[in-house]
């Protein structure tokens, strides 16, 4: 009987579990040192200057949206093909998602789509660096400051990467990175914001807590328990054990990354010649990620469903955002909106990726993709 393969898992090691033991014997929980350190040493990772650690990716996308001021009436561009939490942080504002079309080899947002939907009511782009690859921030940055928009990198799968020579995290005006389990990096839940704006960083650290100016801290050291809420926010807090967590999980992040791209490189080097297989376009300049390992192959459904009986956690990723029904009942998308996305959504194949995977269960993956799909 063999083992069955997820398509991707976290690693934890006895320096993370003494890590998080230490913090639960101490005196902070939540709100105390752990977490501005981990925010300082992301910064420092990504050469950015300012970080806010909340409770989830969804909520980091959520405070960049705050931070952004998008209201309703604002529409927000975002690709179709991401994880619904991309569009949904818009909606949370009472903004408008609008759909951007992908490219059909990288699968990464497509600029010249993104510049046709341009109104006068846009006021942000969401970028999102799909499977750990980053976008073209080139041409992103040059329609950002033609139309005046902002620029938000939903980076939840790319930490670690980087473009040009800069790493993502310094890409946009606000990135966004989360610590799911099956991402990067994790905090078991968790998420942070990153920016070189002080004036973003401070409304989104209010924005975690309630919408509340001072915290605790700071109320100590002025001898006061006086506090004011100046917006609406909510309880986005990440605790000390999980910032402690992260700070632990981040040592390993240069090594994971290597060894994720050795994975991709197996795989790349399998399909090459494997017939029905087709492997999504890496662009120059720029270290990927691979949070994820994504393959095109034909009756996808059929393969899906013969790797998984063999124990092989495949998956996909994603459906079209626009194709889901409370998008098609809120908003009236729908077919034919995306054809891109709608038509690489048939074919997509995520499969197993993540730092401890064994050459031998690569092997194994390809050896049985390659018979299926031949
Ligand atoms: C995982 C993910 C999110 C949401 O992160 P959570 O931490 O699960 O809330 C958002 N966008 C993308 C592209 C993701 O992959």
């Amino acid at each position: 009987m063999t083992h069955n393969i997820p398509y991707g898992h976290q690693s934890i090691n006895e320096d993370d579990i003494c890590a998080v033991a230490s913090v639960l014997q101490s005196d902070w929980l939540t709100t105390g040192p752990k977490v501005s350190e981990f925010e300082r040493e992301v910064c420092k990772k990504v050469q950015t200057d300012y970080a806010v650690a909340v409770s989830s990716g969804t909520a980091a996308l959520h405070a960049a949206m705050f931070a952004l001021g998008i209201k309703k009436g604002d529409e927000v561009i975002v690709p179709s093909l991401t994880f619904a939490a991309t569009a949904n942080c818009v909606v949370y504002q009472k903004g408008t998602p609008v759909f951007a079309d992908v490219d059909p080899d990288t699968l990464l947002i497509d600029c010249d789509k993104v510049e046709e939907l341009i109104t006068d009511k846009t006021k942000a782009i969401i970028a999102v660096d799909y499977a750990g690859q980053p976008c073209n921030y080139h041409d992103l940055e040059t329609i950002t400051a033609a139309y005046n928009l902002a620029l938000v990198a939903d980076a939840c799968h790319s930490l670690g990467g980087s473009y040009m020579g800069r790493p993502v995290g310094s890409l946009a005006d606000i990135s966004v990175f989360s610590f799911h389990p099956v991402k990067v990096i994790t905090t078991g839940e968790g998420g942070m914001v990153i920016t070189d704006s002080e004036r973003f960083a401070d409304r989104m650290k209010a924005f975690r807590n309630h919408g509340i100016q001072t915290d605790h801290t700071q109320r100590n050291k002025n001898g006061t328990w006086f506090y004011e809420m100046t917006e609406l926010g909510y309880n986005y807090r990440l605790t000390d054990f999980q910032c402690t967590l992260g700070i632990s999980q981040l040592k390993h992040l240069d090594e994971w990354i290597v060894r994720r791209q050795e994975i991709a490189a197996r795989y790349n080097n399998a399909f090459k010649d494997a017939a029905g297989i087709t492997t999504l376009t890496a662009l120059p300049e720029r270290t990927h990620a691979y949070h994820l390992y994504v393959v095109k192959v034909k009756g996808r459904n059929k393969v899906f469903k013969q790797l998984r009986e063999l124990g092989i956690g495949v998956n996909v990723h994603y459906i079209p955002v626009h194709l889901h029904p409370y998008y098609r009942r809120e908003f009236g998308t729908g077919v034919g909106q995306c054809p891109v996305a709608e038509e690489v959504y048939e074919q997509i194949l995520s499969l197993p990726i993540y730092p401890a995977m064994s050459d031998d269960n690569v092997e194994r993956v390809v050896n049985n993709i390659r018979e299926i799909c031949k």
